[in-house]
């Protein structure tokens, strides 16, 4: 039966709104100019197109000057976000990789990433002065990205051209779970298997904050009352990731999680000669020190956790992107 209807009021939602590239927070940014879907304006220089599915809203269009890609820690956190489904980069998409190795850094190179940043020469000097290939600007169209590097390399900066469907894709890895150091095999869950060769290895520290509530038992003396407090706990972990020069994800060898075979006394001792073994005859990239102090990211995440594996994995792929192109190292695996 219909009744009287009530008049409707409309009300904005309530809660947070959340960046459908990240899944994070939303205060402001940009909208996609289709669907008028809110981005941060860091996952929309990151991405250049529209989320939604069915859309096609082309997002901080990169044009010839290119648009400015997070540092790599906070790059990692958003395509540590992405979901299988989500639409890869444009095939016309390129993404310019300053490479490390600059020494004395001009200062007309300085200048010149500074610009492509939209930046300070200072912010470009930071950049160039990276122990790590660091993805810098995504560039819309073969020839623009051409153009772009053209004129960074004229100023005294190296840099490499990339694919950013290379770069800009879901974070994987092929978790080992035993190794055999002696004879340079690894078991990868699908057996046993040779480490690759020619192969980049690269070696970090990965750290891992979780905070977890807790009743403090002293303020409960006190007075009785309990209350929770927020206890973080922080592990830190070596890792080396192993890659052959046409692997699309890295295998991954965490010293804590691996059986190590070999007769020394300590899993540290037996993780040391893995690391040896596994640097025979390859190349090799220390990331300096963990991936996140190094290269300014995000807080800790809303759920109270931090972990450095994605940054430590997008370090990797983009070490490994160069070494491929010869342009790391020694050209082992250059085609
Ligand atoms: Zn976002
Ligand atoms: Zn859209």
């Amino acid at each position: 039966m219909l009744g009287r209807v009530p008049p409707l009021h409309l009300v904005a939602r309530d809660g947070p709104v959340t960046c459908p590239w990240c899944r994070d927070e939303l205060a402001g940014g940009p909208r996609c100019p289709a669907c008028a879907v809110r981005y941060h304006a860091e996952c929309a220089a990151t991405f250049g197109r529209c989320a939604t599915l069915g859309c096609a809203g082309a997002l901080g269009a990169a044009g010839a000057r290119g648009a400015p890609l997070p540092r790599l820690a906070a790059l990692a956190d958003r395509l540590a976000a992405l979901r299988p489904g989500d639409p890869p980069p444009p095939t016309d998409a390129r993404v310019l990789l300053l490479l490390p190795g600059q020494g004395e850094v001009p200062a007309a190179a300085a200048a010149a990433v500074g610009e492509a940043l939209g930046l300070t020469p200072w912010e470009g000097r930071q950049r160039l002065g990276s122990s790590l290939p660091e993805p810098l600007v995504r560039v819309d169209g073969a020839d623009a990205a051409a153009g772009l590097a053209g004129r960074l390399r004229a100023a005294g900066a190296r840099c490499l051209v990339v694919p950013a469907a290379a770069l800009l894709r879901p974070l994987e890895a092929r978790q080992a779970h035993a190794a055999d150091p002696a004879a340079a095999r690894v078991d990868d869950g699908r057996g046993w298997g040779a480490l690759p060769d020619p192969r980049l290895v690269v070696t970090g520290l990965r750290v891992e904050v979780t905070t977890r509530e807790e009743v403090s038992p002293a303020l409960e003396e006190l007075d009785g009352v309990a209350r929770p407090r927020a206890v973080q706990r922080r592990t830190t972990e070596p890792v080396a990731l192993v890659l052959g020069r046409d692997d699309d994800a890295p295998l991954l060898l965490r010293r804590d999680a691996l059986r190590i075979a070999g007769d020394e006394p300590t899993a540290h001792a037996r993780w040391g000669r893995l690391l040896d073994a596994a640097r025979e005859g390859a190349d090799h990239v220390h990331l300096p020190t963990s991936a996140s102090s190094l290269l300014s990211r995000r807080s800790i995440g809303p759920r109270g956790a931090r972990d450095d594996l994605p940054a430590i994995l997008l370090a990797a792929r983009a070490a490994h992107l160069a070494w491929r192109a010869g342009a790391l190292g020694a050209p082992k695996a250059a085609s």
